[in-house]
C-alpha cells in the first residue's frame, strides 16, 4: 500500500463504499476518489433496495464465520443498526432429496451451530401446514394438492430468527455519509468512460470520464459491479445477468396478520418473500435470470477489437420495464400456495436487479492478470450486501498481502478458471439467462394474469 499515494474507486456500491472508507481509515495520507455515476444511493445500484437479507445461514464455513461477524457489526453500528430488522429467516424446500435438500441441510447446520447457545432461536417447520402456518397463524391451514391443481412446493424448513432483513438504500446512504466525513475521501458523480493505460504498457494511469475529464491514480478498485465488464475484460471472471422482483402494497389487516412473518424462502422455486415493510411486500425469484447482450471496445489495455457482454438495462434509462410475463407466473403460481390472497394482487413496480455472477459464486478480489495496478473487487454472486461491514477491510488486507490465504484463494482470479462449481452461497435456478430485449413487457397491462 505504501506505493499508492491516490486510489481512485470505480463504483460507490458495497464493495466500492466499504473499501474507500477501509483505506481511509488505516491510510489517512492517502487520497481516495470514488467515482460513480450517480450519488449515493445510487439509484439502479444492486446494493440499494428496499431490502437485503443478512443470514449467517451458509453452506461454506468460510462466509458463515464472514456472516456472524457482519452481523455482529451490524447490530453493535449505532447508525446502521436502526435499518436493520430482525424478522427472523425461514428457508423451505420443497422435501425431495435433491440438490436443494444437500444446501438446506448445511443451512440448517451452520444456523444450529451460530444459534448453539440461543436455541430458542431456531424452529423446525416439518410439513407443508408448518411452513404456512409460520406465515399466517396457528389457525391456518394450506390448500390441499388437489386445489393447488399439484404437488405442493412449501413442504419443509426452519427458521432461524436471528438473521433479519436491512433496508439497504438507507443503510447504503448512511454509509455514504460516513465516508465523506473522512478529509482523504472525495467523491465525483460522472460515469467513467474508461481507464487509460501508460502509452505501450499495461501499467493504469487515470480514468476518463464520460465529459473527457481525467482523474490520474496510482490505483483503480473497479468496484463498478454489473457495469465492470465495459471498463476491463472479465470474461469467463463474471456473468452479468438480472433476476425479477416485486413489490405488492399491502391492505392495514394484511400488515397486521403478517407483521412477525420472517422472510421466508424456497430453496427449491427460488422464491424470496419479505415480511411487511414500509406498507408493502417484496417478492424475488433467483431464476435464471435475463442478460442484455451489447458489443463493446475491449477494454483490456493494448488490446484491438470488440467484445460481447450483458450490460445492465435498468429503470434509469428503460423507466417502463416491467418485468417479463412469464417471470410472473412462477411467482404468482408460488403465491397462489403460500400467500393465496396476494396470487391476483397486480404489484405496485416491479424491476429487474442486475448481478455480478462468478463462477462459484466465490468474489472477485484481485488484480487484474493483464495490469498489476488495477485491482477488482466486485463478483457479488447474488449474496455479497450482508458483508459490507467487513469487505473493505478484507481488500485492504489483500492490498497489503494480509489477506488469510484461504480468502487469497477462494477470491482469486485464477480460483474461477475453468471452475465451475457453484458453491451454493446464493443458489438459482438451473437453466440458461435470456435475452431481455426478447422478453421484456413495457410497462404492465394487466392483461395476461388478473
Ligand atoms: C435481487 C437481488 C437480491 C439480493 N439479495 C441479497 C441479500 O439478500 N443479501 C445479500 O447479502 N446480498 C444480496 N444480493 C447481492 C448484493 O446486493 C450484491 O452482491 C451487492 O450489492 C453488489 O454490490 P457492488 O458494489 O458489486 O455493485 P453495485 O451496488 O451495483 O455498485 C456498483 C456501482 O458502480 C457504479 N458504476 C458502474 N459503472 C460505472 C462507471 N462506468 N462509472 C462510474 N460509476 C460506475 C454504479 O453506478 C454502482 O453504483 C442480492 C442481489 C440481487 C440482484
Amino acid at each position: 500500500m505504501d506505493s499508492y499515494k491516490r486510489v481512485i474507486v470505480v463504483g460507490a456500491g458495497i464493495f466500492g463504499i466499504s473499501t474507500a472508507i477501509a483505506i481511509a481509515k488505516r491510510y489517512p495520507e492517502v487520497k481516495v476518489h470514488v467515482i460513480d455515476r450517480f450519488e449515493p444511493p445510487v439509484p439502479d445500484a444492486t446494493s440499494v433496495d428496499t431490502t437485503r437479507c443478512i443470514r449467517v445461514d451458509y453452506k461454506s464455513e468460510v462466509y458463515h464465520k464472514l456472516a456472524c461477524e457482519s452481523l455482529r457489526k451490524i447490530k453493535g453500528d449505532p447508525v446502521i443498526s436502526q435499518f436493520f430488522h430482525q424478522s427472523g429467516m425461514s428457508f423451505t424446500y420443497n422435501g425431495e432429496h435433491d440438490r436443494w435438500e444437500d444446501i438446506f441441510l448445511t443451512g440448517k447446520k451452520s444456523a444450529e451451530n451460530a444459534n448453539k447457545d440461543h436455541m430458542e432461536n431456531m424452529t423446525y417447520l416439518d410439513s407443508a401446514n408448518d411452513v404456512y402456518k409460520s406465515i399466517h397463524g396457528d389457525t391456518t391451514k394450506p390448500k390441499c394438492p388437489n386445489c393447488l391443481g399439484r404437488k405442493s412446493w412449501w413442504n419443509k424448513g426452519y427458521t432461524n430468527l436471528a438473521n433479519g432483513f436491512i433496508d439497504a438504500e438507507l443503510s447504503m446512504k448512511a454509509y455514504y455519509e460516513r465516508a465523506k466525513t473522512f478529509p482523504n475521501i472525495e467523491f465525483t458523480f460522472k460515469e467513467v468512460k474508461k481507464l487509460v493505460y501508460y502509452p505501450n504498457s499495461k501499467k493504469f494511469k487515470s480514468v476518463l470520464l464520460k465529459n473527457g475529464e481525467l482523474i490520474f491514480g496510482d490505483l483503480v478498485i473497479v468496484a463498478a459491479g454489473a457495469w465492470s465488464g465495459k471498463l476491463v475484460n472479465l470474461e469467463g471472471m463474471c456473468e452479468v445477468s438480472a433476476i425479477e422482483v416485486g413489490w405488492i402494497k399491502l391492505t392495514p389487516e394484511e400488515i397486521e396478520k403478517w407483521k412477525n412473518m420472517s422472510i421466508t424462502t424456497n430453496l427449491s422455486t427460488g422464491i424470496n418473500l419479505f415480511p411487511p415493510y414500509k406498507g408493502e411486500t417484496k417478492v424475488l425469484r433467483r431464476s435464471p435470470g435475463f442478460k442484455n447482450t451489447i458489443c463493446v471496445e475491449n477494454p483490456n489495455p493494448e488490446a484491438n477489437g470488440t467484445i460481447k457482454i450483458s450490460y445492465p438495462r435498468t429503470q434509469i434509462t428503460n423507466p417502463s420495464d416491467w418485468m417479463p410475463e412469464k417471470a410472473e407466473e412462477i411467482i404468482r403460481e408460488n403465491l397462489k400456495e403460500i400467500m393465496p390472497s396476494l396470487y391476483y394482487r397486480p404489484f405496485d413496480r416491479t424491476k429487474l436487479c442486475w448481478l455480478t455472477q462468478t463462477p462459484t459464486a466465490n468474489f472477485l478480489i484481485d488484480y487484474h492478470p493483464e495490469c498489476n495496478n488495477v485491482l477488482l473487487a466486485t463478483g457479488g454472486s447474488a449474496h455479497a450486501w450482508k458483508f459490507v461491514p467487513v469487505i473493505g477491510d478484507k481488500v485492504v488486507d489483500f492490498i497489503e498481502g494480509n489477506l488469510e490465504p484461504k480468502l487469497v484463494e477462494m477470491w482469486s482470479w485464477k480460483e474461477k478458471l475453468g471452475n465451475t462449481t457453484d458453491n451454493g452461497s446464493a443458489p438459482r435456478m438451473q437453466g440458461e439467462s435470456q435475452e431481455i430485449r426478447k422478453v421484456i413487457r413495457k410497462a404492465y397491462t394487466g392483461k395476461s394474469l388478473l
